[in-house]
């Protein structure tokens, strides 16, 4: 359980590499004729550090050229102003439709880097090879990419599919276990909105995964791409069930937005499934052991499980200005059962205000 096959409108569009280290990078690239083009290699500064060596070295000899641009890390980076200094490199290196974009680090570099390959020339190759649980378990399947504008969150992007995505799971061995846990709450999302055994099995592994066991480590990102891969498959364009991930996030990404992105992404998702889980069981859906499980698997990661600083009626009068509203109504996703998620427009402002209580 190596290798993810991903497919674009039915058909086989990228594989997904889940490997110990880079060595099987170069081996990746010459499969897919990919030799002897040009890379521009985009990275963080965190990452450049650890990383960016080793990969241009592999990758050097086999290419035409290889460069990197580096960005100050951090969601602050994923903007236009970023973006232009892509291209302006770009330009400046005459790249042209032969040459290959690789992402080297996070999901921010990811969304940047893959939006720049979507749009430079009208698109060009794009490779990923993401260094956060976060990029690998959640953000590398599905051909988002984006950048915020100005308080926007991913307001500007595209649908682009990358070429390959090559995991080495072990670069997840420098990655801050702050952030490696928020990558854990989107897994967790995974095994609630989809698959009962997988959420049984993280509840089961909570050690091996915290040890960062490499075994335990692969079949826990396998296990969680090849969710998302069903999702995103069956509704490429977020027409319908795609929404199903947005499990978490609608209350997770008003308190991400009231706290200034002081909190990770997957901290807030975790506060919002509690949330969630809340209405599921006030719903008579799911009942208080399983809600209390939650609690306790979301709170064994280090996340958060309540927020103080925010009263629930600005929370939930932020939820109202997401962006993903359609006319009016808040689509809201909570569990029918552990495994099976719904949409639902009928959530009422006094249920999501009871469920934000229930965090405070
Ligand atoms: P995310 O993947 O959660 O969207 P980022 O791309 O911003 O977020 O990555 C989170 C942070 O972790 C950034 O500061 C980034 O530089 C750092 N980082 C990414 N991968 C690694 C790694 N393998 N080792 C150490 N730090 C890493
Ligand atoms: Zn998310």
């Amino acid at each position: 359980q190596d290798k993810i096959i991903v497919n674009y409108e039915s058909k086989p569009a990228y594989s997904i590499l889940l490997k110990k280290d880079f060595t099987g990078l170069k081996e990746a690239l010459l499969n897919l004729g990919l030799q002897n083009r040009r890379f521009l290699v985009i990275t963080d500064s965190n990452v450049e550090k650890i990383y960016l060596k080793e990969c241009m070295d592999l990758i050097g000899p086999i290419s035409r050229g290889i460069y990197s641009f580096t960005f100050e890390a951090g969601e602050n980076s994923k903007n236009l102003e970023t973006v232009k200094l892509v291209y302006n490199k770009l330009i400046a290196k005459k790249f042209d439709r032969n040459d290959i974009i690789l992402a080297l680090g996070g999901g921010v570099t990811g969304d940047l880097a893959g939006f720049v390959a979507s749009t430079y020339l009208r698109g060009i190759d794009f490779i990923q090879i993401p260094t956060t649980l976060l990029a690998m378990a959640d953000s590398s399947i599905g051909g988002k990419t984006g950048v915020d504008f100005m308080a926007y969150k991913n307001m500007i992007g595209a649908f682009h599919q990358p070429k390959l995505v090559y995991m080495n799971l072990s670069s997840l061995k420098t990655l801050p276990k702050r952030e490696f846990n928020a990558g854990i709450s989107e897994i967790i999302k995974h095994g609630l909105i989809k698959d009962a055994d997988f959420y049984k099995w993280l509840q089961d592994n909570i050690t091996n995964i915290q040890s960062l066991d490499y075994e335990t480590l692969k079949q826990m990102v396998y296990r969680s791409c090849m969710i998302k891969k069903k999702v995103v498959e069956e509704d490429p364009k977020e027409k319908g069930d795609r929404a199903l991930l947005n499990f978490g996030h609608t209350i997770g990404h008003a308190i991400e937005k009231l706290m200034d992105f002081q909190l990770l992404h997957g901290e807030c998702v975790a506060v919002g499934m509690i949330c969630a889980a809340y209405i599921s069981n006030k719903r008579g859906f799911i009942s208080n052991d399983e809600l209390e499980c939650i609690y306790k698997i979301i709170e064994a990661f280090n996340l958060p499980t309540s927020i103080k600083d925010l009263s629930s009626e600005e929370i939930y009068h932020v939820t109202r200005l997401d962006k993903k509203m359609e006319s009016d109504k808040i689509k809201f996703i909570y569990l029918e059962s552990i495994g099976r998620a719904i949409i639902d427009t009928s959530v009422s402002k006094d249920e999501m205000i009871e469920a934000i209580n229930y965090v405070q």
